[in-house]
C-alpha cells in the first residue's frame, strides 16, 4: 500500500525494521519537542547514530514529511509491539510541558490520520484514555486505535496539550470519515 498523498517532503530514515509483521491497527502521535520544520524533524532521524525514526513528521507550518514507509516498522514508541502495529507521527511542539502544537500542526494531524484510516480500510478512530483498557481493547477490523508514547516509556509524550485533546481529536477525524 502506498504512503500518504499528503506528503510534500521525503527523507527516508535507515532506522526501521523492514516490513511490519502485524497489520496496521494503531496510530501514535508524538511531540518532537521543538517548533521544528519538517526538514529538521526528518533530518533528526537521517543518521544511524540515534536508531530512532517515525513514519511521518509534521513540521511547525503543518507540512507533512515521510521518514519511514508506512508499511515498514519505525522505531518511535519505545515498544516493539506498538511500533509493529502503529503508524507513528512526530509533530512539531513546544519545548516544555504541555508541548503545545500550532493550529497548523493540529489540523494537518487530523488530515493525515483521516487519510491513514481511509487508505487502510478503517472507518473509525478509537480513543480510550485509560492505558490498561486501551491495550486490551480488541480492535475491530474497520477500527484504528490511538495510542500514546507515555504508555510505553517514562515520558510525557505526546505532552499534556495533545493528550487532553485526544477525545476531540478522534471525533474530528471520525467526522472526516463520516462516522
Ligand atoms: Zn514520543
Amino acid at each position: 500500500m502506498a504512503n500518504s498523498p499528503l506528503v510534500s517532503y521525503t527523507k527516508l530514515s535507515p532506522n526501521h525494521s523492514g516490513k511490519r509483521v502485524c497489520q496496521i491497527s494503531r496510530i501514535t502521535p508524538h511531540a518532537v519537542v521543538g517548533q521544528l520544520s519538517v526538514e529538521r524533524i526528518c533530518g533528526c532521524f537521517a543518521g544511524k547514530d540515534r536508531q530512532a525514526s517515525c513514519n511521518y513528521a509534521i513540521g511547525t507550518d503543518g507540512r507533512i514529511g515521510l521518514c519511514v514507509d508506512e508499511q515498514n516498522r519505525s522505531r518511535c514508541s519505545s515498544s516493539r509491539d506498538n511500533d509493529q502495529r502503529a503508524v507513528t507521527i512526530e509533530c512539531a511542539s513546544g519545548l516544555t510541558e504541555p508541548y503545545a502544537m500550532k493550529p497548523e500542526v493540529y489540523s494537518a494531524l487530523i488530515d493525515l490520520c483521516a487519510d491513514i484510516c481511509r487508505r487502510n480500510g478503517k472507518r473509525k478512530l478509537v480513543w480510550i484514555a485509560d492505558r490498561d483498557k486501551a491495550l486490551i481493547y480488541e480492535v475491530k477490523p474497520d477500527e484504528m486505535l490511538l495510542t500514546v508514547h507515555r504508555w510505553f516509556a517514562r515520558k510525557s509524550c505526546p505532552g499534556n496539550w495533545l493528550f487532553s485533546k485526544l477525545g476531540d481529536f478522534a471525533q474530528a477525524v471520525n467526522s472526516r470519515l463520516g462516522v
